[in-house]
């Protein structure tokens, strides 16, 4: 399935069959119509990229097809809350699922970063009648997201995913409850290993851009898009995708991504998809810190005895890369955080600024929207 993403429904996307369609804080271009045309609702709290933020369309981007879309004027920023403003609480929450549900009769699900409270939030949303949840770890995708939040907000999707199973079996939540994991989700691997920690499903957005021809410049906020994905919808048809190119792409991503899939299935011993989902027994874990297994609760074969970070560019220290090079010699699968090139963010707190790092993390708290209300 496809999601709409928070911009509205296109006319020519709106014939697909398999979207879910989300309803963002902003709410741009949504009606009970448009609701209705998707599979499901997802209700967007928040992102990965940039957890307990809202989000900045630049003027240059909002062109006369987009305005449409968004029901918004053209050539003017859109800006994207960050709270919703009539959701301040878990019961709020509890009431729009319950409207939305009551409006549609479809299935609701709930967005939220991956942050050390998720597993909290997760109980909640199925105590209020979500139909499931969608974790967003760190490293997801939105090249628009300010750098500093990018790179020290959210925490690895497979944290999140492990605490939110686990709390929901305690809790007796998990029956008909759905996890959906995302966040620099790059392969099948990653997605057996999640399956494996308790997701039902991932989900893939950089990857599937990649697909198409993204180079990952993190510039799609500026309307120059180097590969024509994020370009602003313009009449120059030089300046175009091409759609035949581009969905010959994905679709062998996709079949691709199926194919090894179900070798990884195969390979072990299960005959479904859905077999593998909450197996932590097939884990094992190599080169991780105590600590991260035992959240994972994962077996532990190698702990890591190496300094996590050694200051600039510490993580891929010489030292880290000969480690790592020596355990790839002797055949055995490196596990680092879902293919991400940034250190998982799991350490205690230090310093009150710690504090107030991951307090702004917490999607059920959003920080001050600085556009709407007073700081
Ligand atoms: S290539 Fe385009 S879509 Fe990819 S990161 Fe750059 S601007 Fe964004």
């Amino acid at each position: 399935m496809a999601g709409t993403g928070e911009g509205g429904l296109q006319s020519e996307v709106a014939k697909a069959k398999r979207i879910v369609v989300q309803w963002a804080s902003a709410r741009f271009g949504v009606d009970a119509k448009i609701l209705d045309r998707g599979l499901a609702i997802v209700i967007k709290i928040g992102q990965g990229a940039k957890p307990g933020i809202g989000g900045h369309l630049p003027a240059v981007k909002v062109t006369e097809p987009i305005s449409m879309v968004r029901r918004i004027p053209p050539h003017k920023d859109a800006i994207s809350p960050a709270p919703h403003h009539d959701i301040y609480s878990i019961e709020d929450l509890g009431q729009r699922i319950e409207a939305l549900k009551e409006l549609t009769g479809k299935p609701v699900f709930v967005k939220v970063a991956a942050t050390n409270y998720s597993q909290y939030i997760a109980t909640g949303v199925a105590r209020m009648g979500g139909d499931g949840i969608i974790l967003d770890g760190a490293g997801a995708g939105t090249g628009a997201a300010p750098i500093i939040v990018r790179d020290n907000l959210s925490m690895p999707i497979e944290l999140a995913v492990a605490s939110v199973d686990r709390l929901l079996r305690k809790e007796g939540l998990r029956e008909g409850f759905t996890i959906i994991a995302g966040g620099r989700v790059s392969n099948p691997e990653d997605a057996a290993k999640l399956m494996a920690l308790g997701a039902d499903c991932v989900s893939v957005g950089t990857a599937a851009l990649i697909a198409l021809g993204c180079i990952m410049c993190h510039k799609c906020h500026l309307g120059y898009c180097p590969a024509l994905i994020t370009d602003r919808a313009s009449s120059n048809p030089l300046r175009t995708l091409s759609l035949d190119w581009a969905v010959e792409r994905l679709v062998n991503f996709i079949k691709g991504w199926g194919e090894e899939l179900k070798l990884i299935i195969g390979a072990l011993g299960l005959s479904r998809v859905k077999d593998l989902v909450g197996k932590r027994d097939l884990l094992e874990a190599y080169n991780m810190w105590d600590e991260t297994a035992s959240i994972l609760v994962v077996k532990l074969i190698s702990s890591c005895s190496l300094p996590l970070v050694t200051g600039e560019g510490g993580y891929y220290s010489e030292r880290r890369r000969m480690h790592l090079k020596a355990l790839a010699e002797k055949g055995i699968p490196l596990i680092g955080s879902m293919g991400s090139c940034s250190p998982p963010f799991v350490e205690s707190p230090k310093a009150v600024c710690d504090y107030l790092i991951s307090d702004g993390a917490q999607v059920t708290r959003p920080s001050i929207d600085p556009y709407r209300e007073e700081i």
